[in-house]
């Protein structure tokens, strides 16, 4: 299993997904850049999400918030004070480390080892411990447990700390008219606070949503798992405002809304679940996570939070601006409840990349041999078709160019002459082209060209005229 997971960093890497941020520097812990591969597959990953949301929902329009937002927006929705995760020191390697990620992975250690019972335990203590924000019960639990640091081994640690996960910086140019602003560390703030500006000039009617798309930063303590937690990130989020009481229904409503989605962008029913917060964030009443079975584990893909009338209540509070709707169906005013949906563009990009990577043994005898593919949907792969000349003369160049022109229109397609057509085939294979086109000396015959299919690499005789309806039907959802 840790091996299968190796060998997708390295294929995302080998084959132009993800590369480590500044690697000629070594990179940086916990940031990634997407390569040319990468982007394409995570811009389709996106393009997804927002046709889904505001396309497909008359009701739900999108906005672009900047990055920076005015100070006191994070005093108002308790970022400053709440955002902040235990942590603990060793005091022998001076390794920083998240005190409650130290205990859940020694309740998965007793589990592992056959006692689940216990493992359980310790994660209900654990969960009680920082409800009741206990950091020397924590602290304790660690000691008591016989925790040790992975590197120096031994378990002489630190008192428990919050360390809040947010990156500061400084507007101005010189130090004396500087003030302290934030990285958002989440994107619904921007939608929060222009929710009226929004409603108004776009005579919105509750119930009603505002999605967004856009980075996000956590100084996160631990970083691990590749680009599953990053310090920069990107998130796909939707507000939606409802009536207050109507929480519960419009909570359930969007659950499903967003499994459904996991699954039509091709991520299996049985490794999609749903799992209920132990621990509610500061600003819900009801939350839940969509996970899906990464190969080290089911994780977190997505959230589903009832945040109540906690951000706009704060905001009218701190900023002494009325945030009320009126609603004239009950002929009153009031601060709406809000059901979010906010989902990792980056952990639905991994999760879509683990799905897809396959490993898997073809032909007979001598002719067996191990192919590796993505089996992406053909609506998310990165290039949606290679066209390649059989030869590199005889005027197929010419034809197959002449192809490649028409369906580059269109979308993002390839032209290939170079090496034998098995080699274009693997190539094409490794980044998940689900067709290639290749034009042979029938084809200035008969006007059609073969496909071969990714999947099965099956061939089929397909008239050129009838290419691009072909092609276009097949790469949409
Ligand atoms: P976790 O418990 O894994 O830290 P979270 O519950 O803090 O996540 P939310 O605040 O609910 O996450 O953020 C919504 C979504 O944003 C998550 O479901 C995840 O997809 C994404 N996300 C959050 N933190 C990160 C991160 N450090 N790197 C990549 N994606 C992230």
């Amino acid at each position: 299993v840790e091996n299968t997971f190796k060998n997708i960093i390295s294929h995302a890497k080998e084959y132009g997904f993800v590369f480590p941020s500044s690697e000629i520097y070594d990179g940086l812990q916990a940031v990634y850049d997407y390569g040319q591969n990468g982007v394409e597959l995570k811009n389709n990953i996106k393009t997804a999400w927002w046709k889904a949301m505001t396309q497909l929902n008359d009701n739900v329009v999108g906005i672009d918030a900047a990055i920076f937002m005015h100070p006191t927006t994070w005093k108002a929705s308790g970022h400053v004070d709440g955002f902040s995760d235990p942590m603990i020191d060793n005091k022998d390697s001076k390794k920083r480390y998240r005190a409650d990620v130290l205990i859940e992975d020694k309740a998965a250690e007793y589990e592992k080892n056959g006692d689940k019972a216990k493992g359980d335990a310790l994660v209900k203590s654990l969960a009680r411990l920082l409800e009741a924000n206990d950091l020397k019960g924590v602290q304790d639990l660690i000691i008591s447990e016989k925790i040790k640091c992975p590197v120096s081994g031994t378990s002489n640690w630190t008192e428990v700390r919050q360390f809040n996960l947010m990156f500061s910086t400084q507007v101005g140019a010189v130090a004396e008219d500087s003030s302290t602003i934030y990285l958002r560390p989440e994107t619904a703030q921007g939608i929060f606070v222009n929710y009226l500006n929004v409603q108004k000039t776009g005579r919105m009617k509750i119930p009603f949503g505002i999605a967004q798309i856009g980075k996000a930063f956590r100084n996160e303590i631990v970083a691990r798992q590749f680009t599953f937690r990053m310090r920069e990130f990107e998130q796909m989020e939707m507000q939606f405002f409802i009536r207050p009481g109507e929480e519960m229904k419009w909570y359930e409503e969007w659950k499903q809304v967003r499994l459904k989605w996991h699954k039509a962008i091709g991520l299996p029913e049985g490794k999609l679940k749903f799992h209920n917060h132990e621990k509610l964030a500061h600003y819900a009443n009801a939350a839940v996570d969509i996970e899906y079975e990464f190969p080290f584990g089911f994780k977190e893909i997505e959230g589903i939070h009832s945040r109540t009338d906690f951000d706009l209540g704060n905001h009218e509070k701190y900023s002494k601006k009325k945030l009320q709707y009126f609603d004239n169906e009950l002929n009153k005013n009031y601060v709406p409840y809000v059901v979010e949906t906010s989902v990792g563009a980056d952990r639905a990009f991994l999760a879509i990349l683990c799905n897809a990577y396959t490993e898997e043994t073809v032909g007979e005898g001598d002719d067996k041999k191990e192919r590796v593919y993505l089996k992406l949907h053909p609506a998310l792969a990165p290039v949606k078709a290679a066209i390649f000349p059989l030869v590199k003369k005889d005027g197929l160049p010419e034809k197959a160019q002449e192809i490649y022109k028409e369906l580059r229109m269109d979308m993002n397609v390839i032209y290939e002459e170079r090496d034998a057509i098995g080699k274009r085939y693997t190539r094409q294979d490794l980044i998940g082209t689900p067709f290639c086109i290749v034009v042979d000396y029938d084809t200035l015959k008969d006007n059609s060209v073969t496909i071969r299919y990714r999947d099965t690499m099956e061939q089929e005789r397909v008239p050129i005229s009838e290419l691009r309806q072909k092609i276009r039907k097949a790469t949409s959802f």
